[in-house]
Order: C-alpha cells, then sequence, then structure tokens
C-alpha cells in the first residue's frame, strides 16, 4: 500500500498536491471564455480574487478551442490563482495550453477522448519540456471505447487509468496527478481505493456530476470523507450544479470534518423555530460570503434567541444572538 505522504510531490503553479503538503480545494469555473472582452475577463479576475479569499487553492477552465486557449493563457499570467486548462478530445489545445507564452499551470486530459497514444505522448513531450504537470482526469461517464461495455464502473476507471500509467511510465513521465470520478459514490471510491494502492501519482478526488446543490454535498461528502480518512487524496473538487464559490465552502466543510489543520473558520447557526425574534436566514445571506473569507481556525456562531444563543456562543469564538431589531455579539 502506498501512503498518502509518499506520494510525488506536484508543484501546480506553487500549490504543492501530494506529499506532505495541505490538501488543496479547487474548483471550475462554469461558463465559456470565448466572446469575452477585456472588461469580462476583469470580471472573472474579480471573482477569483473572491475565490481565493473564500479559501479556493487552484481554478480550472474549459479551453474546447483553441481560441479559448488563446484567452486563457492572457487570463492565466493575471489570475491570482494556478489556472488549470481543462482539455478534451484535441491534443492541439492541449500543446497550445503549453506553449511558451502560457501561464498555465496544469492541463487535464482525458483518456476516454484524448486519442491515439502519439498524441498523448506529443503532449507529455511538451509538458516535460516546460515542467508543467498533467491531470488524467479518467471520468466514469466518458471512458475509452474499449472500456465502455464494462458492467463494473470502478475497474473500468482503474483499467482506463493504469492504462494512461502505461504511457506516462513509458516516457518517465511523473509530473502527473490522477483522478477517477463518477457520479456514483461507491465505484468512485472503490477506483480510488485501488489505484491509490499502486500508484505513488497523487489523486484529486470528488464525486462528479454530484447534482444539484444539497444532493451533491451529500454525495461529496459521503464519498470524500470516506476517501479522506483512508488517508487518499492530495486535493479536492466538490463538483455541484451550483456557483464555484459553493463548491468552496462545501470543501472546506468537508475538509474541516476530516480534520485538516488549514485556517477555515467554523460557522454554527441554529435552523430557527416558532420562537426566533431574529431573522438567522436572512442575516445569514447577507453575512456568509463575509465570514467565509476569515482565514483563521475560529468558530462563530449565529443564533436566532436567547434560548440557545448564549450557550452556544459561550463555545465560540464570536458569537451573535439576535433579538428583535439588535443583535447581541458575544466574543468568547
Ligand atoms: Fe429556535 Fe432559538 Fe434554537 Fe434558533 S436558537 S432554533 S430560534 S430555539
Amino acid at each position: 500500500m502506498v501512503k498518502i505522504t509518499d506520494t510525488y510531490e506536484i508543484n501546480t503553479g506553487g500549490v504543492i498536491i501530494g506529499g506532505n503538503s495541505d490538501i488543496s480545494l479547487q474548483t471550475m469555473w462554469k461558463s465559456p471564455l470565448t466572446g469575452l472582452d477585456s472588461s469580462g475577463i476583469d470580471n472573472i479576475l474579480k471573482e477569483l480574487e473572491e475565490l481565493k479569499a473564500a479559501g479556493c487553492d487552484i481554478i480550472r477552465f474549459a479551453a474546447p478551442d483553441l481560441r479559448s486557449a488563446e484567452i486563457l493563457s492572457n487570463l492565466a499570467h493575471k489570475s491570482p490563482l494556478p489556472v488549470v486548462a481543462d482539455i478534451h478530445f484535441d491534443y492541439k489545445i492541449a500543446l497550445r495550453c503549453l506553449a511558451d507564452d502560457s501561464g498555465i499551470a496544469k492541463v487535464r486530459i482525458n483518456p476516454g477522448n484524448i486519442g491515439a497514444e502519439w498524441k498523448v505522448e506529443e503532449v507529455l513531450k511538451r509538458a516535460a519540456d516546460k515542467n508543467i504537470p498533467i491531470r488524467v482526469g479518467v471520468n466514469g461517464g466518458s471512458l475509452p471505447a474499449e472500456l465502455k461495455n464494462e458492467k463494473n464502473i470502478a475497474n473500468a476507471m482503474l483499467k482506463a487509468a493504469e492504462m494512461e500509467v502505461e504511457i506516462f511510465e513509458k516516457y518517465s513521465f511523473k509530473n502527473a496527478v490522477f483522478s477517477l470520478k463518477s457520479s456514483d459514490v461507491d465505484s468512485t471510491v472503490e477506483a480510488n481505493r485501488e489505484f491509490s494502492s499502486r500508484y505513488k501519482y497523487p489523486l484529486h478526488i470528488g464525486v462528479t456530476e454530484a447534482g444539484p446543490l444539497i444532493p451533491g454535498v451529500v454525495k461529496n461528502t459521503a464519498g470524500v470523507l470516506a476517501m479522506l480518512n483512508e488517508g487518499i487524496g492530495s486535493t479536492v473538487r466538490v463538483s455541484l450544479s451550483s456557483p464555484p464559490i459553493d463548491e468552496i465552502e462545501a470543501g472546506k466543510a468537508i475538509l474541516k470534518l476530516c480534520g485538516s489543520k488549514k485556517n477555515y473558520v467554523n460557522i454554527v447557526s441554529c435552523p430557527r423555530c416558532g420562537r426566533a425574534t431574529f431573522d438567522v436566514h436572512a442575516f445569514l445571506s447577507k453575512i456568509n460570503k463575509k465570514l467565509n473569507t476569515i482565514q483563521k481556525p475560529v468558530t462563530a456562531a449565529v443564533m436566532g434567541c436567547i434560548v440557545n444563543g448564549p450557550d452556544e456562543a459561550k463555545h465560540a469564538d464570536i458569537g451573535i444572538t439576535g433579538s428583535g431589531n439588535s443583535v447581541v455579539i458575544f466574543e468568547r
């Protein structure tokens, strides 16, 4: 069994994935880049600053064509977060993202659609030359043609990853992160468990196409927590049909559950009931974004009345209990 700390350390634009490094959090940009003017790019950069303040370590963008790759390369030089280019089908887009003028920190390829080995070889040669890591992103929904009829998704994902490992090892390319993701929690855990017992490549983990916010968070918590508790996984992406900031907030909550030492704020708040003298929901929706930018290991409690408010606040670093139009703020 390969221990998590024995995995290779992969430098993704200054964020180390694997080895003894902290588990990093990442999300993905959710809109196309094509057609953006400079103010559109500025808006993205502003949002990336907000994601960084909220605890995001790495951002990934889809680059479905060469034009997107150009824009991404330009954006990456100004980005406050390391930028990963997500490539499907066309290896030439990956080559563009690995060009001299590219500020891109990592390239993701999908073995299910990148094509023949010589194309992967071209990508690996360029990546080795530029010292840029590659993520092999195996997805249960886009497996290589020869594995599409496999009944056991976990086995199929493992085989797809192993086929790629063979190519990477043939070219002595170790600067790589792997991911094996499916929308099925058990298959995802099983495939990652098996892969991590055989190889030293760090794993990017998450349950993919997990659904809308609530079921998506539940599936990711079940899968990611199970893997992290077994020492599997070096970087996390919680995949949700929801904005990137929700993926980061969910990822932080999962990492806290598994004892991450990172400086994430812990928010305690009451569900509100008929005794409430203060609208906790409305108050939280106003301050939640701000609270999430606190990069300190503090607990903030927001309570709706005096039944549980003062006692919960006693255990928190900051307690906020409402009463009518007023709030009482307790410190420690
Ligand atoms: Fe209800 Fe007060 Fe408890 Fe909130 S703290 S759930 S308002 S009793």
